[in-house]
């Protein structure tokens, strides 16, 4: 459309030929993703080379998933995930912003203004939009934490099950903060097919979908002391003709006793170390649950690796291969036990000095619990980056407007070329209000210029309320938004756009940087101009 007309016509001689190439392929992919920005933002319908299918409004999902060769979307999209990774969320700001960074750089390109130059303005108009992020930014109470995490979720799931997430992510990651640090890994996943999205629950603690392995013995207690076996306690299988050659009953009888003795033996170990709880990775013999039962150890069998690695670190136990060779040492330590149905299924929930929390997560679908799970680990991972700076930039398209006139003033005092593409820069950061009104279906333009006149009326917290179309106060209405999110967005974007202005363009020759026809084909299928 509109746009790639305008860079089909640019002459080669104004401006480079490899430059050129570069800012379409940019472009091309923004232009797939744009569309999903912000809560009217559309979903996306990917489909893989297996014809299995996936909807999704998230901006790094649908590049990551597109396959894309060119290398300058490589870069592109490589900001993107760096941006998944750094702050859980703004992929796609990332990537519009960007895209339209280098579109405006290249208008400058063809006005005779040389890319190194704009490159530099780019970094001075970065750094001073960082400085100026301070100004702009709020200090966040818990309900605002809340409400920002809403925020990053919107439109991903419905409205409901965002505030259910929201808080749940909120409450998990009050559990896990210890010394202003919250790791999100402390949490874990359970998916629990059944019941609807909002049945989905918190629980403090490691819970698993285990019961002990005889009811008899007592589910609850602590604190204690817990031994972890990377293995079992079972018998050998007698291996009949390849290791015995059993030749009379009597043989075999002695074999039983023999196996018998090795497996009362580790239970014997056991009971010397003060082991209270065990939980094993494989099986337990009938003869050795009985003499755990009759020794009051508590016991889990077949708990999955990951399970075991998690018990170890929450209790600081060490993973033993081997019952009979467990010392006092390799114990770890537990504050206490229980079992408690959850959703109708048994869980055995265990607390102890690091046991973080377990999310339990409920759907109809495999499909449903894949998307409450990647929702509340994006809430979980804003929700730990608030927990530990808990500082706020207002939405809805207002941060970037604030900036964007600040900018402006700041661009009159830079003399030189640079004045010309910190002005640039600028302009691309509206970009963002101005796709979330076009996506709410309205005027991206006039929108962009009745913010701009709200905030010299009213000041830098107004953005666009996408209802209404009209300009309104983002505090009042919680749309806020992490600073690191923010940030990163604005620092990715100009490291990917200054990178890609200085792509030597004889190295880039040689490369021949077409976008492939199947690439092109993709983008287009993702809906790009
Ligand atoms: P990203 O991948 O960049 O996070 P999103 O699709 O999540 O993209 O959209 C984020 C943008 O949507 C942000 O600019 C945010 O301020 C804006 N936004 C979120 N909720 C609202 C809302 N209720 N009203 C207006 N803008 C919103
Ligand atoms: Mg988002």
């Amino acid at each position: 459309m509109a746009e790639e007309t305008i860079l089909e016509s640019t002459e080669r001689t104004s401006g480079s030929e490899a430059l050129r190439k570069n800012v379409q392929a940019a472009i091309a992919l923004a232009g797939a993703v744009r569309s999903t920005l912000g809560p009217k933002g559309l979903d996306k319908l990917l489909v893989d080379d297996q014809g299995q299918t996936l909807v999704t409004n998230d901006g790094v999902t649908v590049l990551e998933s597109a396959k894309v060769e060119h290398p300058v979307a490589k870069m592109i999209i490589n900001a993107s995930s760096t941006q998944d990774r750094v702050a859980r969320d703004g992929t796609t700001s990332t990537v519009v912003i960007c895209a339209e960074m280098l579109r405006n750089a290249w208008q400058l390109v063809r006005q005779g203004v040389h890319p190194a130059t704009i490159a530099r303005g780019f970094a001075q108009a970065e750094k001073f939009a960082l400085e100026s992020l301070k100004e702009l930014s709020i200090d966040a109470d818990r309900s605002q934490i809340q409400s920002a995490i809403e925020t990053s979720l919107t439109g991903k799931l419905d409205k409901a099950m965002e505030k259910h997430l929201a808080k749940l992510s909120l409450d998990a990651g009050e559990i896990i903060l210890t010394d202003g640090r919250a790791d999100p890994t402390r949490v874990k996943i359970i998916k629990q097919n059944g019941g609807s999205m909002l049945d989905t629950e918190l629980i403090t603690g490691l819970a698993l979908a285990k019961s002990r392995i005889h009811s008899e013995m007592k589910e609850r207690g602590g604190p204690g002391s817990i031994l972890i076996l990377d293995g079992g306690i079972e018998r050998k299988q007698p291996q009949f003709e390849a290791k015995l050659n059993i030749t009379s009953t009597g043989m075999l009888d002695a074999f039983r006793k023999s196996e018998s003795k090795s497996i009362l033996s580790q239970i014997d170990n056991l009971v010397e170390i003060g082991c209270e709880l065990l939980a094993c990775k494989e099986g337990i013999d009938d003869e050795a649950r009985q003499a755990l039962l009759d020794n009051g150890i508590l016991t889990y069998r077949r708990v999955e690796k990951k399970d075991l690695d998690l018990l170890s670190r929450a209790c600081g136990a060490n993973l033993v291969p081997d019952a009979s060779r467990a010392t006092k040492q390799d114990l770890g330590a537990f504050i206490k036990t229980r079992e408690e149905l959850r959703g109708g299924i048994n869980h055995w929930i265990l607390d102890a000095e690091d046991t973080g929390a377990t999310l339990i997560a409920r759907g109809s679908t495999d499909g449903v619990l894949e998307e409450v799970d990647r929702c509340f680990a994006d809430g979980l991972g804003v929700a730990c980056q608030l927990l530990e700076e808990p500082t706020l930039l207002p939405g809805a398209g207002a941060t970037q407007v604030a900036l964007a006139r600040r900018l402006r003033r700041h661009a009159e005092s830079v003399p030189g070329r640079e004045q010309m593409a910190i002005e640039a820069w600028a302009d691309a950061l509206e970009s963002i209000p101005r796709a979330l009104a076009a996506n709410a279906g309205y005027d991206g333009i006039d929108s962009l210029l009745k913010l701009t006149a709200a905030h010299n009326d009213q000041g830098d917290f107004i953005g666009l309320d996408l209802d209404d179309g009209e300009a309104k106060d983002t505090i009042s209405r919680g749309i806020l938004e992490p600073l690191k999110i923010t940030k990163q967005a604005i620092s990715g974007a100009t490291e990917a756009a200054i990178s890609i202005l200085r792509i030597d363009d004889v190295l880039w020759a040689q490369m021949d940087a077409q976008i492939p026809a199947e690439v092109e084909e993709r983008l287009q299928g993702f809906g790009a101009e």
